[in-house]
């Protein structure tokens, strides 16, 4: 049998070392990674290992009619790999964003764009762009969860890490004020303790947040969102500043339109207050003025292909219904369950998808022969990858993952 995975993040290598362990013939698995780099969001020393059961690894491969691909990247529809394997595993990730849908959103910038800006991420050319403005910004808004860490701590701390150098450069100088904006109240903040601390262990940024928006504690809250709270409360001062940067928190405040006048924002937000334990809308409204929006409201699934446009996940299997009978199509992760639940969840849907998997083997469903794949060109094999993963992280510090990944054009790109 014949396996294309589509991914190569955690819930790829799940799914492979329980089919390899279980399987009864042996299979013939590919996998294809848009990144010339495997593991998706979180790499595992045995991933490594369960790599060295695949017969091919294409990195630097999109699959999908439905992506654009970038001009380094090579770009297989999923119709060619059905001619050419009898089942295919999705397992490529939730990698879109939730988008606000308000007037001038086409201002904000994703907080997964941002991230991969500076990880270095292959993405589109607006980026360099971007990398190239961050320098004037003076002034960032991020609606929901926190990156704001990244963009207030010293260059000094961030140069020993492998963040993109041209973005640290433009960064080191610029941004001096950083506003988070929360749609919740403060006992809803989504961070922990250890991340506030880090944000007040920052030097010369003071926290500010307005304590007269605060109303009493509600009866039930947990001993760590408590003690969240009580951190936040007590690094926040609402005094003029008297550090270099400011982090400010606006919580109860939802985005309503953004205007574009020159390059400065202007953000309207309406304002929100605590009804018995009831956010309701105060008819108050607030105009932000800012160089940079940033959205950070969580990942969204992303449909990669026409073939399965229309076609229904079955739970809790992660099988897909599609029109065509030769092939079949599994999914895992969060290509099958959406954006939510850590390593330990994702590794058990992907132990069920392949025990899908190996039950439709056993019925003999699979065992159709097809042909060999088309030669592909431009790729990372599963060796060079793994070199180039290393020296990541020996280097790391040293070199940023752009200089790292251009010494995969002396290896076999
Ligand atoms: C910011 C953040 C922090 C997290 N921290 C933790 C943590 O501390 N502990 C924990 O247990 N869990 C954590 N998680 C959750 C964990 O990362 C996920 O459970 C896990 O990564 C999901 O695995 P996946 O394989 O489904 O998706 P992913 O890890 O996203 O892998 C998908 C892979 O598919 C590739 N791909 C996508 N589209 C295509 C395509 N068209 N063609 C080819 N390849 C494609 C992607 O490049 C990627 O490599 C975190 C998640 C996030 C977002």
């Amino acid at each position: 049998m014949r396996l294309a995975v589509v991914g190569s993040g955690p819930a790829a290598f799940y799914c492979i070392q329980r089919l390899i362990k279980k399987a009864k013939f042996p299979i013939h698995i590919d996998m294809f990674e848009r990144h010339p780099l495997p593991f998706g969001l979180a790499c595992m020393s045995k991933f490594i290992e369960i790599g060295k059961s695949l017969k091919n690894f294409y990195g630097n491969v999109l699959i999908g009619d439905l992506r654009k691909p970038l001009s380094h990247q090579t770009h297989i529809p999923l119709k060619r790999l059905c001619e050419r394997y009898n089942s295919i595993l999705l397992a490529s990730g939730a990698t879109g964003a939730n988008k606000l849908h308000i007037h001038g959103s086409e201002h904000i910038v994703t907080s997964v764009d941002f991230v991969a800006l500076y990880n270095t991420e292959p993405n589109d050319k607006n980026n360099v762009e971007l990398i190239q403005k961050i320098s004037k910004i003076k002034h960032v808004t991020i609606i929901g969860n926190d990156i704001a860490r990244m963009l207030l701590k010293p260059k000094s701390e961030l140069e020993n890490t492998d963040i993109n150098k041209g973005f640290l450069e433009n960064l080191s100088n610029s941004i001096n004020t950083v506003l988070i904006i929360g749609r919740k109240s403060i006992y809803d903040v989504q961070f922990t303790a250890k991340e506030i601390r880090e944000i007040t262990n920052i030097n010369d940024v003071q926290i500010k947040l307005n304590k007269r928006e605060i109303y009493p504690e509600p009866s039930v809250l947990s001993k760590s969102k408590k003690r969240v709270v009580d951190l936040l409360l007590s690094s926040a001062s609402d005094a003029s500043n008297i550090k270099k940067k400011t982090l400010e928190f606006k919580f109860m405040r939802v985005p309503k339109c953004v205007h574009k006048m020159n390059e400065h924002l202007t953000m309207s937000v309406g304002k929100y207050r605590n009804q018995n334990d009831i956010l309701v809308p105060s008819g108050e409204h607030e105009h932000i003025e800012t160089d940079l929006i940033i959205s950070s409201i969580g990942y969204a699934q992303e449909n990669i292909d026409t073939l399965i446009e229309n076609s229904k996940i079955t739970h809790p299997t992660g099988k897909l219904l599609t029109n065509d009978s030769h092939c079949m199509l599994y999914s895992a992760g969060w290509a099958k369950r959406g954006p939510s639940g850590v390593l330990a969840s994702t590794m058990m849907d992907a132990n069920i998808t392949a025990d899908a998997i190996l039950e439709d083997m056993d019925k003999q469903l699979d065992h159709e022969s097809k042909h060999d794949m088309l030669p592909i060109n431009n790729y990372v094999n599963w060796e060079s990858a793994i070199r180039i993963h290393r020296k990541e992280i020996e280097n790391g510090a040293k070199y940023s993952r752009s200089e790292i990944l251009s010494l995969a054009n002396t290896i076999n790109i």
